[in-house]
């Protein structure tokens, strides 16, 4: 599947300039367009793989391209009276290759926050293809999470699917704030990649590796999505030494080895996942597979394939395989759609209330105090006008 991503808001962007550097490394070629929408001149400085071209600023007459203070109200009001521009500027992509946009925006600050919902709306009124949301929840605290909360409900409800990835999964304490971001938005895009290459014709041109129609019907399933990943050396299937080889058929026991090996990668990529979610609750599943073609066991795939379906209550599980003559790696990614429940969206929901009543508790103290400091209870001493 071929998208034409749009990255809003610092975080947004650098992301989709990490989707084109790890398309670049690994030619997978499935963005067909890449857009930066920043309201900060510096932060688009920071932009790289995306060409100039493609930079928008988001700005006003009475605004000087400084950003939006991680208000998401500024950022919502910058996106609407730029539609125009950004719309004009989109006419660039290529409608032939593009079968679906793809809308990025790290949530909790002002630009991403405010103006990814809204140009995912005007988007499905521009287009007839789906607008799919790719979100990053904050692991900061406070004031973020209320603004990543409001932002998270009103972009899930303005696309035709909400790809949920959490920072704070993340995180580790030995990388700067720069090197995680930077190793975080490399990962989400070497996952988001392998994904969307999905669809796509195999590099022999013989085969989907999973049928494009099923993929867009476990996406259009809406609500949020989360994505497994698990990769490990392919090695050489391990039989047990060459004296048991002898005594048993040593083909089929490479099979077994191979088929487990298989399964227990894709279970490993049901443990990790982008965000914490209550899989049970998940609606659509597809599978890909993906590394040297004899370690991808069409067993393999068809117990993978009832582990998922086992583990969710999905109707259908569509999956596929890429195989990669040469390969040393096996790996496995899991789209789980339309997932009903996930701890984490609860928590940000509830902490970002709690932010809020904390922020108008302070404003309060606040007034309160300047009231006390310039007054005087007594009277006494007069206002001069
Ligand atoms: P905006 O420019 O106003 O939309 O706000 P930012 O994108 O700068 O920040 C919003 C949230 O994104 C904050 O929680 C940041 O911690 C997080 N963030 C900022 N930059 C990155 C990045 O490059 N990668 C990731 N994964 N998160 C980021």
């Amino acid at each position: 599947m071929e998208v034409a991503a749009i990255g809003i808001g610092n975080g947004g962007c650098k992301v989709v300039d990490s989707f084109i550097e790890v398309s670049g490394e690994t030619g997978v070629e499935v963005i067909s367009d890449a857009f930066a929408l920043n309201t900060a001149e510096s932060d688009l400085s920071v932009v790289n793989e995306i060409p100039a071209s493609k930079q928008l600023l988001l700005t006003s007459p009475e605004m000087r391209a400084s950003g939006t203070g991680n208000k998401p109200e500024l950022g919502a009001e910058l996106m609407e009276q730029n539609l125009t521009v950004v719309k004009n500027a989109l006419a660039s992509i290529p409608h032939h290759s593009t079968d679906a946009l793809l809308v990025v925006a790290a949530l909790g600050g002002g630009t991403g926050s405010g103006g990814a919902p809204v140009l995912a709306n005007e988007l499905r009124t521009w287009y007839d293809i789906p607008v799919f949301g790719l979100g990053i929840l904050p692991s900061e605290h406070g004031h973020l999470e209320f603004n990543a909360a409001r932002s998270f409900m009103d972009f899930g409800k303005t696309t035709d699917n909400l790809f949920v990835v959490d920072n704070a999964r993340y995180l580790s304490s030995s990388d700067s704030i720069q090197e995680s971001y930077r190793r975080i938005n490399r990962d989400i895009a070497q996952k988001w990649l392998t994904f969307l290459n999905a669809g796509e014709q195999s590099e022999d041109g013989a085969e989907m590796y999973v049928d494009a129609a099923d993929l867009f019907a476990v996406l259009e399933m809406g609500g949020i999505s989360v994505l497994g990943f698990a990769s490990e050396a392919a090695g050489s299937a391990d039989s047990g030494g060459l004296i048991e080889r002898f005594r048993t058929n040593g083909s089929q026991i490479d099979h077994n080895v191979r088929t487990r090996k298989l399964v227990d990668t894709v279970k490993a990529a049901t443990r990790n996942l982008t965000m914490e979610a209550d899989l049970e609750t998940a609606e659509g599943v597809s599978l890909l597979v993906s590394g040297p073609p004899a370690a991808l066991t069409q067993q393999g795939i068809e117990q993978s394939r009832q582990y998922l379906q086992d583990l969710t209550g999905a109707q259908r599980v569509s999956h596929g395989d890429d195989p990669r003559a040469g390969s040393e790696e096996l790996s496995a990614a899991v789209l789980f759609s339309n997932v009903g429940s996930a701890h984490r969206v609860d928590e940000l929901k509830q902490r970002g209330k709690n932010a809020k009543r904390e922020i108008e508790r302070r404003r309060q103290e606040r007034a309160a105090k300047r009231r006390d400091m310039f007054s005087d209870p007594d009277d006494e001493l007069g206002s001069l006008f």
